[in-house]
């Protein structure tokens, strides 16, 4: 693991050398830039001219999001996690206060099925790092204690400049929100530096702005089960402002026993939500579709209306976990194919 750490960071830093020197690679007059940030490949695609520099800003601000925001390492959240192990009140920076308050604020929109708090029980489950893979579930013992134990955040409290938790210890882990936050960031930031045509890919997750020349920016939507050669569920126009974020069973999972565990907890029970193969949700927040995405995923189709909803999310498509679809009337009138599946 280390090693690949080691190497990940080699190639970062040749490939930011290589860069720095050469102008960014232009196709049909989109200016790509491709970087490894937050567990994930982020491709920065500009319509027309962009400066290096800015470039090099948003690059920059993607790794500063994620060593600010990772539960490993010694960044901000591990730091005040490590505080949290032994103490229920830690001083929380100001470069984690506006993201925390907003993550609170999803937490109870959502019923808590999107909560941060889960950060003990991802790292149970193994999901945290992948020096912690397993191959089979945490025994039940472990899982009861970790499920009384935890802290949700939609109960914590913050002042804005301290956090404090119900009990310890407490980890807060927020793989499911901070690439939408990290994602509103960078178009904020190009958006201050005059670029008004751009797309952010993160690993399938998107948000846009303005146009592609002439076109609307067309994303498609990964099948959570891809049959035949047939990858893409369905694929749609993104327009001026909007994020489409997903979240699937099939990015971080184990089988065992033919049953799949993956990374998506529901915070109720602390095992993997068993209802849903894949969950989207189109909002103008990154953010808010981030975590949506993974409440709609907790909520399966019974409560997926409802609690979308309560989040103030229009346009949702869930496939269910016998691979049935079900999406909100303003879903189905932005993917027009929908209809026949
Ligand atoms: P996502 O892919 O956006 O659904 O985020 C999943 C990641 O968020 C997991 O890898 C965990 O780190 C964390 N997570 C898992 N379940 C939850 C949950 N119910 N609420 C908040 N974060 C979660
Ligand atoms: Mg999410």
């Amino acid at each position: 693991m280390k090693q690949t750490i080691i190497g990940l960071a080699l190639c970062a830093v040749l490939a930011w050398g290589v860069w720095q020197q050469r102008p960014e690679p232009v196709h049909n007059d989109v200016v790509h830039r491709e970087l490894f940030a937050l567990g994930t490949l982020i491709q920065i695609s500009v319509a027309g001219h962009i400066e290096p520099a800015v470039m090099n800003q948003a690059q920059a601000a993607l790794t500063d999001l994620e060593t600010r925001w990772s539960v490993l390492g010694d960044g901000d959240l591990a730091q005040l996690n490590k505080t949290l192990q032994t103490q229920t009140s830690a001083p929380l920076p100001s470069t984690l206060q506006a993201g925390f308050a907003a993550a609170r604020q999803l937490c109870l929109d959502s019923g808590g099925r999107f909560d941060p708090g889960v950060g003990d029980l991802v790292r149970l489950w193994g999901f945290d790092d992948e020096d912690h893979f397993r191959t089979t579930p945490p025994p039940a013992d472990q899982l009861n204690a970790a499920l009384q134990q935890r802290s949700s955040l939609c109960d914590s409290h913050i002042d804005p400049q301290t956090v404090v938790v119900d009990q310890v210890p407490a980890r807060f882990d927020f793989g499911a929100s901070a690439k939408g936050r990290a994602v509103d960031e960078v178009i904020a930031l190009l958006q201050a530096a005059g670029i008004h045509n751009a797309i952010i890919n993160a690993g399938g997750d998107i948000k846009v702005i303005g146009r592609r020349a002439q076109r609307a920016w067309r994303i498609g939507i990964r099948h959570p089960r891809p049959v035949d050669g047939r990858t893409m569920l369905a694929s749609l126009q993104v327009h001026d402002g909007e994020a489409i974020f997903t979240s699937g069973d099939y990015e971080r999972f184990f089988i065992d026993n033919g049953v799949r565990y993956h990374h998506i907890l529901d915070p109720r029970t602390g095992l993997p939500a068993m209802g849903s193969q894949s969950a989207t949700v189109l909002h103008s927040s990154a953010e808010r579709a981030d975590a949506a995405a993974t409440a709609l995923f907790v909520a399966g189709a019974q409560d997926a209306a409802s609690v979308m909803q309560q989040m103030g999310v229009d346009s949702w498509l869930l496939v269910d976990a016998n691979g049935r679809l079900h999406a909100s009337d303003a879903m189905r009138a932005r993917i027009p194919d929908l209809a026949s599946q």
